[in-house]
C-alpha cells in the first residue's frame, strides 16, 4: 500500500535495474505478517517519492504486501 499523505509518488522500472539486484531485492524481504526476513517477493514494483525508493510486492509464503526501501545516494 502507499502512503496516502504522499502525492508524489512516482512508479519505476524495476525491470529496468541489473538482474543481480533484482535478484536481491527480490529475496531480501521483511514480512510483517509472517515475521521473518528473506521469505522473498513476487510481483516486484519499484515506486520512489520525494526523498525515498521502495519495491513493494507479495510476499511468497502469505501473498501480503511485502516492502523494501532502498538506501540511494543522491547526489542532488
Ligand atoms: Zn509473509
Amino acid at each position: 500500500m502507499l502512503d496516502p499523505m504522499d502525492e508524489t509518488v512516482k512508479e519505476r522500472d524495476f525491470s529496468a535495474r541489473p538482474e543481480e539486484e533484482q535478484k536481491d531485492f527480490v529475496s531480501q524481504t521483511w514480512c510483517n505478517h509472517c515475521m521473518e526476513v528473506d521469505l522473498g517477493m513476487v510481483n516486484p514494483k519499484e515506486f520512489e517519492s520525494k526523498d525515498r525508493v521502495w519495491i513493494e510486492g507479495e510476499c511468497v509464503k502469505c501473498g501480503q504486501s511485502t516492502i523494501t526501501e532502498i538506501v540511494e545516494d543522491d547526489e542532488e
